[in-house]
């Protein structure tokens, strides 16, 4: 099928999976050795095209293929690329005025990006937040945040969590290769506690939160001691760790214990937020109100924007020239925000995200039954993955993960892997995306689980 989208403010493009050379063709061939040439090789690339164009639920490749989408630029392009209002918001602003400086002289778009987030995110207490670019830079500023507020310095993360490449953020991830490998020392104050990881529970699910939760809970007070804790921070679905949903009741279980003890309690919703699990934000699906939340990706629809959204007593513990950055809360990217917000309004897009995963996880499901390979299969909304096992156990199998990757792609499918072990095959489409594309692009997954 060929249909035009309205979805793309760029030319317009086919809602249509093509193939019209080999995976990679001979253009992207050529670009990749100018790339290997001038572009440092910690640079990696999932898939070794190089992106023309890209729309709706497809990105068109300079050979001219044109892939089903189901990564969103990792969780980005929740509106698809080049969103009709993310581009009429930017355009504007990009004619307007391209940068001041928020600290210099204040704009608008910036103010009201943060008078949306208030409104968004869980809670109906006073909000206030900060702007920045990077989902890294959020989550910095909202370990910073917490310590002035508390005057404590230790911050507590979970097992399997990623939460950037700085710094900081390296020490706050929890795996090793490719992210942390050979670039310590790292920042210290940074405890990691067990994540009720239900496949991977020891007993099993039953009792994983309980377990979980009190296993952490005694870390903490015996390893740090509470009085010493400015943060517990999270993922509400754990994104770089392998799509972990922690057991039900695990995150209640901590935000209560941070409550109790005065420790600020931080979602990281960078890949999870922004309607990508079926609702605004992941952590509304256990009724979780969290003290500080950091957003990024899905915010603004590809423009580079963060955010951290919080208490307001909390989020001014901090003096004034305290937080900022020279870009943060650039007026483009706040206008593609605003832009991206309004497309998540008006196309009720956690709808959209909860019916991809009425389409997909019962697909999904069902190899799961057929192939012992699949061991198990988890996520909510547009946030779904398999985990990818050798038949008969639990033993990771990245191998298997890696090559229904690269098959995938060779089938016009853009496929993201993940995972602590590299073993888990994620799914992020853009929740704009036709459901005809949707189902298509189940079909070529199948079609490569089969073949593997
Ligand atoms: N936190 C989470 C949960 C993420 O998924 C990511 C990016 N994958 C980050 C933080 C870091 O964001 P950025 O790459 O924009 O720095």
């Amino acid at each position: 099928m060929s249909t035009m989208t309205e979805l793309s403010g760029g030319p317009e493009l086919p809602q249509e999976r093509r193939l019209v050379t080999a995976v990679p063709g001979p253009l992207s061939q050529e670009l990749t050795a100018r790339k290997q040439a001038t572009v440092a090789d910690g640079v990696g690339a999932v898939m070794p095209v190089f992106a023309r164009r890209a729309g709706g639920g497809v990105l068109e490749d300079v050979d001219g293929n044109s892939f089903i989408d189901f990564g969103s630029g990792i969780a980005v392009t929740t509106v698809g690329n080049s969103a009709e209002a993310v581009v009429r918001r930017a355009s504007r602003q990009l004619a307007d005025f391209t940068h001041t400086c928020a600290m210099v002289t204040p704009y608008e778009p910036y103010v009201e990006v943060c008078e949306e987030l208030a409104r968004l995110t869980p809670g109906d207490h006073a909000k206030k937040s900060a702007l920045f670019n990077s989902g890294a830079e959020a989550v910095e500023n909202a370990v910073k945040i917490a310590r002035l507020h508390t005057g404590r310095q230790a911050v507590v993360v979970l097992d399997h969590a990623y939460h950037g490449r700085t710094n900081l953020t390296m020490a706050l991830t929890s795996k090793n290769m490719p992210y942390k490998q050979g670039f310590g020392p790292f920042a210290p104050e940074v405890y990691r506690v067990p994540v009720a990881y239900p496949y991977r529970w020891l007993t099993g699910p039953e009792n994983c939160a309980e377990e979980a939760a009190a296993q952490a809970i005694d870390q903490i007070t015996k390893q740090i001691g509470p009085e010493n804790v400015a943060a517990v921070l999270v993922e509400p679905v754990l994104g770089e760790g392998g799509f972990i949903e922690p057991a039900k009741g695990f995150l209640p279980r901590l935000a209560e214990f941070a409550a109790e003890h005065g420790i600020v309690f931080v979602a990281d919703e960078i890949q999870s937020g922004f309607c990508r699990t079926g609702q605004w934000f992941a952590c509304e699906d256990e009724g979780l109100v969290p003290d500080l939340i950091t957003t990024a990706k899905g915010i603004a629809g590809g423009l580079p924007l963060s955010a951290v959204t919080g208490r307001a007593e909390i989020m001014d513990s901090a003096h004034s020239g305290g937080l900022g950055g020279t870009y943060g809360g650039n007026p483009v990217a706040c206008a593609a925000a605003l832009g991206a917000i309004e497309t998540m309004r008006e196309q009720d897009l956690p709808a959209k995200a909860r019916r991809i995963e009425e389409v997909m996880k019962p697909r999904l499901e069902k190899l799961a039954e057929q192939y012992d390979v699949v061991g198990d299969v988890r996520g909510r909304g547009a946030m779904l993955a398999i985990e990818l096992v050798k038949p008969g156990g639990k033993e990771p199998n990245p191998e298997a993960t890696a090559k229904l990757a690269t098959t995938c792609h060779q089938n016009g499918l853009l496929l993201l892997t993940t995972g602590t072990y590299g073993n888990v095959a994620r799914f992020l489409p853009p929740l704009v995306i036709g459901e005809d594309l949707l189902v298509e692009g189940i079909g070529v997954l199948e079609d490569a689980l089969a073949a593997l």
